[in-house]
């Protein structure tokens, strides 16, 4: 979402002004996803030199690595504007027609969730995004016409946590599709540095590294646990994040060494109780921890998949020897930090 329209909606929390802040406005702020960077560097330059518009984007990957921030930073690139919306806000066609036919020559239109698109607005977009027109239905019954609108060639960049769910011809109609990975330690202790020193307030190496490491490989994270931090010094009477304010903030958030949190272990712990470490059922899963199916595919599964505590089956999801281990050790830790 653009910091325009986030502002647009009246009252911000401080949180999303903060958010706002920190987040990077050029590449060379941007850290990580170098392979990324390099290619829509490559594809910018060529489009400028061609004096051509940019092609079609979609950026896939887990919720808060940047795909929103890297869709601004290629407006500021290119110096045109980006209108955004997403998918679930787009109903009818007159939604969509109504913000293409107000983009002009060159501007990026950015669809967050795009997999969350109707079918009827995805073909709308077909001819949009291919021949730069729709044809919009006017009146109904016997009265009904089509009429063609011409659109101004203009930029699609669709966001994605499911890219799986989009139909391979929709797919198919992006030039660029760029998938972004989790991040590595090094990288997030260099992103909560720079976070703190947005805030104003200091925070020395090592203490960036336990932030880091806890931060599940996203950068979104790494900014919530500075700030939360951040309160913890403030009200210590600390102008400095240090171990010791580390440790306290991150017992209050229910977060571990690991950077597993309450969720994560509810999640594992249904699994190992309930199907004796699996294959447990998505539905089953969700109604143990009392959270929607989507919020734990694309919130908690990623990152608990990638750090080997969790594997996919179709029959189901299953606890692996980690999940295990980690059930009866390391989460008693975290079991006593929610008490905070
Ligand atoms: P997504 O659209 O993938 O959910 P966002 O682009 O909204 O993620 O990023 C979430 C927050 O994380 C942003 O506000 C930004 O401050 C921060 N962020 C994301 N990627 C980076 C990065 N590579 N470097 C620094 N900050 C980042």
């Amino acid at each position: 979402m653009s910091d325009n329209d986030i502002l647009s909606y009246g009252r911000v929390s401080e949180d999303k002004n903060l958010d706002i802040t920190l987040r990077p406005k050029r590449f060379c702020d941007f850290i990580g996803q170098e392979l990324v960077k390099k290619n829509l560097r490559i594809y910018i330059e060529a489009s400028k030199r061609r004096g051509d518009v940019l092609d079609h984007i979609l950026f896939s990957g887990p919720q808060g690595l940047g795909k929103t921030t890297l869709s601004q930073i290629i407006a500021n690139e290119i110096n045109f504007d980006i209108k955004a919306t997403s998918g679930p806000v787009l109903v009818k066609p007159g939604d969509l027609a109504g913000i293409l036919t107000n983009l002009k020559q060159g501007d990026i239109l950015f669809v967050d969730e795009i997999h969350r698109l109707n079918t009827t607005i995805e073909e709308y977009l077909y001819s949009a995004m291919e021949d730069y027109s729709i044809d919009i239905l006017i009146d109904q019954g016997p009265n009904a016409r089509s009429v063609k609108i011409k659109l101004p060639h203009f930029t699609l960049i669709g966001s994605t946590t499911r890219e799986g769910l989009l139909t391979p011809s929709f797919r198919a109609r992006f030039g660029v599709l760029e998938k972004l990975d989790f991040y590595s330690w090094v990288e997030l202790q260099e992103i909560a540095m720079k976070s703190a020193k947005i805030l104003e307030i200091e925070i020395d190496e090592s203490s960036a590294e336990t932030i880091a490491k806890s931060s599940r490989g996203t950068p979104r994270i790494v900014n919530r646990f500075i700030r939360r931090i951040r309160d913890v010094a403030q009200v210590k009477g600390c102008d400095k994040i240090t171990e010791d304010i580390v440790e306290v903030g991150l017992k209050m958030l229910g977060v571990d060494k690991n950077g597993l949190g309450q969720m994560d272990r509810k999640i594992l712990q249904a699994i190992i109780q309930h199907g004796g470490g699996g294959p447990v059922g998505l539905k089953t899963v969700a109604v143990s921890v009392n959270e929607q199916e989507d919020t734990i595919e694309e919130v908690y599964e990623p990152f608990l998949i990638q750090k080997g505590y969790l594997s996919k089956t179709p029959r189901g999801r299953i606890a692996t020897q980690l999940a295990h281990k980690y059930m009866n050790n390391d989460a008693l830790i975290g079991k006593q930090s929610t008490l905070f």
